[in-house]
């Protein structure tokens, strides 16, 4: 089986080059789908335009995702209108079907070879209880008119099925698109952000040890390494799925999600089948080594074989359930929270971003305004603090099979690896100080309160955390 995700995509060694430039007019942070296509839309505005990946372009959240391109999501629409009122409800469905125009076009126009196919879309409950949860969807869908129709299969209690939903290669999409920036774009890659410092009129972002000078900056780095301004950490939390993939035979070719507390999630891709499942907030199940062992189990008896790929991700979900999207500050811009649909929302950010920067109104920038407050956001926000608490506690007290000493009042934790070889790290995740969790399954430290990880010497895979685990003994 290969512990990693299924999208490969060849890509050339680039030589490291540092930046260059020492002013721009636009600074984008982060390469995953919303800035690259940030960085599409804003190509031929006559703005200078920078972007810097700490990593690979695409080689984060989009890397991992299951790429199914769809208006059907859960049950979103119900809760959008239990949380707002129908108009949110359908506002967030019309930007969903604009998204998902605005990616097809983009393909059609630019000819980007990444295996776009038009899949139908099922929606569907394996619970009695949850058939009203469907009639409820189907009923919303009814009304923003679209004509959904009944699913039926032995396995399910409910279901619906719409058209006019899609499947891609997320890594073929997002290099396609790198190629269509030409040289006029300045990528780059291996260059991490560390810092964005508000002077008068522009920002000073630090960048792969430099400074650069930015009139515009947009934060399109999946979670922002910052509290100050927008405050993500307290509006949102982390959901994590685990993906296994499979060879599997099928008829007709479809996409599925269901609207059950336990996710289960389908799309077929070749010869494989990808499921999707085992959701949980971060700061809940700590036990990912054991979440990514049930995972695998699930599958093997829904599909009577042992997956070849397992892998998981993260995606952030606000408080209220709808993305966070536009300005934080003057000029200084972000592109969040896509509840783990971000194959449209994260077009939809950029376009928005795009229209903001050139000064442009968008008829979504309202809705998604990440500065927006109201009840729900702020019950859920405060609820989300005790989240917080239980997973540090949770993870203070949690031994992780491993020894541990403890120098100068500092704990470190000593991992014997396979090999034998010994690797100690301190327990504190260098973003907000929160006890870090071993992940015995890919041997890794994970932040069971913000999502950053590190390999099992301390180096930083994946933010917000911008350092690797200081005081390394
Ligand atoms: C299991 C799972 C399945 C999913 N399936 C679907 C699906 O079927 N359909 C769908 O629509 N969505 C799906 N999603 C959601 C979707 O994958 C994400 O919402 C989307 O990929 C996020 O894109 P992004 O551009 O915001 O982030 P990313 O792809 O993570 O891009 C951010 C980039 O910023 C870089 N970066 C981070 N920090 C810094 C820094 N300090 N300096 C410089 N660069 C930095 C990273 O290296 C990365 O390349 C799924 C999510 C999960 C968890």
């Amino acid at each position: 089986m290969k512990k990693r995700s299924i999208w490969e995509y060849p890509i050339e060694e680039q030589e490291i080059t540092s930046i260059e430039e020492k002013e721009t007019d636009v600074f984008i942070i982060g390469g995953g789908i919303t800035g690259i296509m940030l960085a599409y839309f804003l190509k031929d505005s006559n703005k200078k335009i920078l972007l810097a990946d700490k990593g690979r372009i695409g080689n984060g959240v989009t890397a991992r995702t299951t790429a199914k391109i769809s208006y059907i999501q859960g049950d979103i629409y119900q809760k959008l209108k239990k949380n707002f009122n129908y108009d949110v409800s359908y506002q967030y469905y019309k930007s969903q079907k604009d998204a998902i125009k605005l990616l097809t076009e983009v393909v059609d126009k630019e000819k980007i070879d990444c295996e776009l196919k038009e899949v139908p879309f099922v929606l569907f409950t394996t619970e009695e209880k949850n058939r009203k949860k469907i009639e409820e969807e189907k009923k919303l869908l009814e009304q923003f008119g679209e004509h959904p129709v009944e699913f039926l299969n032995p396995k399910i209690k409910s279901g619906i099925e719409v058209s006019n939903t899609y499947v891609f290669h997320p890594l073929k999409f997002v290099n396609g698109v790198r190629k269509c920036l030409g040289n006029s774009i300045k990528i780059y890659e291996n260059t991490l952000v560390t810092n964005i410092e508000k002077k008068d009129d522009f920002y000073l972002v630090s960048a792969g040890g430099k400074k650069i000078k930015a009139k515009y900056v947009a934060v399109t780095c999946h979670y922002p390494f910052f509290l100050v301004p927008g405050f993500i950490p307290f509006k949102t939390y982390i959901k994590r799925e685990y993906v296994n993939a499979g060879k599997y035979k099928v008829e007709k070719e479809y996409s599925m999600v269901n609207v059950d507390k336990n996710l289960q999630s389908v799309r077929f891709y070749h010869d494989y089948i990808l499921y999707d499942s085992n959701n949980h907030k971060l700061t809940s199940k700590i036990e990912y080594g054991k979440n990514y062992g049930q995972s695998q189990e699930d599958y093997k008896k829904h599909f009577s074989t042992a997956p070849s790929y397992s892998f998981m991700n993260q995606d952030i979900v606000s408080h209220d359930d709808l993305p966070l999207i536009g300005s934080i500050d003057k000029n200084l811009f972000l592109s969040t929270a896509y509840h783990a649909w971000g194959m449209t929302n994260g077009v939809l950010g950029a376009s928005i971003l795009a229209d903001q920067i050139e000064g442009k109104k968008n008829p979504y920038e309202k809705l998604y305004n990440p500065k927006r407050g109201n009840l729900v956001l702020f019950i859920n926000s405060f609820l989300g603090i005790f989240c917080y608490l239980k997973a540090y506690i949770l993870s203070v007290f949690k031994k992780n099979n491993l020894s541990y000493i403890t120098i100068h009042g500092i704990t470190y934790a000593i991992y014997k690896d396979k090999k034998n070889n010994l690797h100690k790290v301190s327990l504190i995740c260098p973003h907000m100080k929160c006890p870090l969790v071993f992940n015995q399954e890919e041997e890794t430290w994970d932040c069971p309160c913000h999502g950053s990880r590190f390999t099992i010497d301390g180096k930083l895979i994946e933010g917000p955390s911008k350092e690797k685990i200081q005081k390394k003994v």
